[in-house]
């Protein structure tokens, strides 16, 4: 008899992927999964974003297993964890339609045992930006993600460039704890008028959904800039605050201008550089970034 244990991994696209809510279920799936592997982890609520990284896995892999998982870990505030949106059934469909095979999606103690006591903690890179705005935000990131890595040895891991810091936080890391894993950053998906899309972006009221395309408006001024020639990075914020400044329901959280490796704060633009921010429209906090050469 063929169990969902020992079922192998379908590679085609548009049906059901298998469910997997624990670590035993998992391993013994993917003992007999075809390599190579690719892993899309994710908190859910999945839109077009989450599956342009599915169908990535799904080009450069034999076997794509998505992880849903709301890690309360990563979460400041309580609140933001309790109201984060969730729904499994449309997951699992999105999933299905762009060639998931497995999908691991567990309740929280199989992802922190009892007794659980560990916390993976980047250094420099996790400082600045996401990591100032949001204490602890990065331990719960890496911490879980070391976890994911662990559990599924995915030769590739897809991850999305509109968390820009989190892709550099995670493959250092993978490559500090030598997990095997690489990471690989994938382009950021827009809705038409360029907002970026985002699992909380079905918290704006309509007046914050019409408001919020000023954050790559800002963006797309300063990267304008730079185009023109410009170099002096307090100019290229200037510019990106100039155009914030103009949408009253925007409240500007950080603008920066950085190294793309380190992402330290610049003077010059001399190097590939990150334009980057935060900001709040009511009680959702939305970033979005581009890059520069
Ligand atoms: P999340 O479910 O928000 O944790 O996101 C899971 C993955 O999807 C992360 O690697 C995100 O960077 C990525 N992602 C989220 N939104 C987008 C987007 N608009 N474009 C591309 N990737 C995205």
């Amino acid at each position: 008899m063929t169990t969902a244990a020992t079922r192998l991994p379908r590679v085609d696209r548009g049906s059901s992927p298998q469910v997997v809510r624990t670590r035993a279920e998992l391993r013994a799936l993917l003992a007999a999964a075809p390599r190579p592997l690719g892993l899309v982890p994710t908190m859910g609520w999945l839109h077009a974003g989450h599956a342009s990284l599915i169908r990535r896995a799904r080009d450069e892999s034999a076997t794509v297993v998505v992880t849903i998982f709301v890690n309360p870990r990563q979460f400041g505030e309580a609140a933001d964890y309790t109201r984060y949106p969730r729904n499994e059934a449309r997951d699992l469909e999105m999933c299905g339609a762009e060639g998931a095979d497995i999908v691991f999606a567990p309740p929280a103690e199989e992802v922190y045992p009892p007794g659980y006591d560990t916390t993976v903690h980047v250094g420099a890179i996790a400082e600045p930006l996401e990591g100032a705005a949001r204490p602890g935000h990065f331990d719960g990131v890496a911490t879980v993600v070391a976890i994911l890595f662990s559990l599924v040895r995915a030769e590739r891991a897809y991850f999305g460039q509109k968390d820009a810091q989190q892709v550099l936080v995670v493959r250092r890391m993978a490559t500090d704890l030598a997990l095997g894993t690489e990471v690989a950053a994938c382009p950021i998906v827009r809705e038409p008028d360029g907002l970026a899309l985002s699992s909380r972006n079905v918290h704006l009221s309509a007046a914050e959904r019409a408001a919020a395309p000023v954050l790559h408006r800002a963006l797309a001024a300063g990267a304008a800039l730079h185009g023109a020639g410009e170099r002096d990075a307090t100019a290229l914020r200037d510019e990106i605050r100039r155009v914030l400044a103009a949408e009253p329901l925007a409240r500007v959280e950080y603008v920066s201008c950085a190294d793309a490796a380190t992402l330290e704060e610049l003077r010059t633009v001399d190097r590939p550089a990150l334009l980057s921010l935060a900001a709040r429209f009511g009680a959702t906090r939305l970033i979005d970034n581009q890059p520069l050469g």
